[in-house]
């Protein structure tokens, strides 16, 4: 079935017209809520817009909430990477200010202008069925890489010295990240790092005209999962890091938050390992896991292996904010050691 439309008719046909040709009766119930809700809007501009604006909220803060629960019970305090640092419920207040001020005033109109362009690229909005899970899943697959990639070199980037001094500082605000902090960022940092996570399925549309908004819906519910989990501070033993080692997970930008270097990844490890911007990193978990080891040889009480691990906790971060200040000073003009 092809999705393109004709770009040259000149008036643009109703809701009803779109469907006139589509038997309900063989479509999934998913697929006859999407194609209600394009026929009682009767706008497909609107109806896009909207659809992807409220599909980001409730998947934001709903994704957040379960790590707002786990935030305020102790019982979780175990699993915490950085268990002496939980946000308070101001500072969570704080974030959800912020972060929704940025919703409303970037995201918004960007979003309001996705179904046109969504269109001019040959992108499936209305239609119906679905594409089918064998198209949807390598495409998603695509995604995640080619987002993973951009986010590896941009954010690179955002910590050279003006970038991170004027933009991504502010993403750094907390060295013991939580779930809403995950789209804490300065305005510039949304548009730049958002780019690596739309661009795809726009070149891939553009390229391949084989691609339905719903497929992008998934990968855009994947990814907002994964940056809010990668900033919960918690890892689990059924984290997904555990079951598919090469995924990022929340272990790893812990790490980019408390130590500010080295780990510049979202989903997966590859780009960091194979550009070698995870030495510190793997050094970092080399010690703790000695540490563990020598916590055992020497019967150390959970307390007393608590200090230690936080001693070496408290040398990441020191050097961490060393580093930090010699980007700030070099955008200056300033060079310290
Ligand atoms: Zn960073
Ligand atoms: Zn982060």
């Amino acid at each position: 079935m092809s999705y393109y439309i004709n770009a040259t008719a000149p008036v643009a046909p109703t809701p009803e017209q779109l469907y006139a040709n589509t038997d309900f009766s063989k479509l999934s119930w998913v697929e006859n809520q999407w194609a209600n809700w394009y026929l009682w809007m009767g706008n497909p501009v609107l109806a896009t817009g909207l659809m992807s604006f409220m599909l980001h909220e409730f998947v934001y803060f709903g994704r957040c909430v379960p790590w707002i629960i786990i935030d305020a019970m102790p019982y979780f305090r175990r699993w915490k990477l950085q268990p002496d640092k939980i946000p308070t419920p101001k500072e969570q207040w704080e974030c959800t200010k912020q972060v929704l001020f940025s919703h409303f005033t970037i995201e918004a109109p960007l979003i309001g202008l996705f179904h046109p362009i969504a269109e001019s690229i040959g992108m499936a909005t209305w239609q119906v069925p679905f594409p089918s899970w064998k198209l949807m899943a390598p495409q998603i697959f695509l995604f995640f890489v080619f987002e993973d990639i951009f986010h590896y070199f941009s954010h690179q980037l955002l910590h050279q010295g003006v970038f991170y001094k004027h933009i991504h500082k502010i993403h750094h605000k907390y060295s013991a990240p939580f779930g809403l902090a995950a789209e804490y960022a300065h305005p510039a940092e949304v548009l730049i790092l958002g780019t690596g996570t739309i661009a795809g399925p726009l070149l891939y549309s553009y390229f391949m005209r084989d691609l339905h908004i719903f497929t992008v819906y998934i990968w855009i519910t994947l990814r907002l999962f994964q940056a809010i989990d990668a900033h919960s501070g918690y890892d689990f033993p059924w984290s997904l890091q555990h079951i598919i080692p090469f995924w990022s997970g929340a272990e790893h930008h812990d790490f980019h938050h408390m130590a500010f270097v080295n780990n510049f990844s979202t989903s997966f490890r590859w780009c960091d390992w194979l550009c070698g911007t995870d030495t510190r990193y793997r050094a970092y978990r080399k010690r703790m896991d000695e540490a563990k080891r020598q916590a055992k040889a020497k019967g150390m009480s959970l307390e007393e292996f608590r200090a230690f691990e936080n001693k070496i906790k408290a040398e990441a971060e020191a050097e961490g904010l060393k580093a930090e200040a010699a980007v700030e000073a070099s955008a200056d003009g300033k060079k310290i050691d």
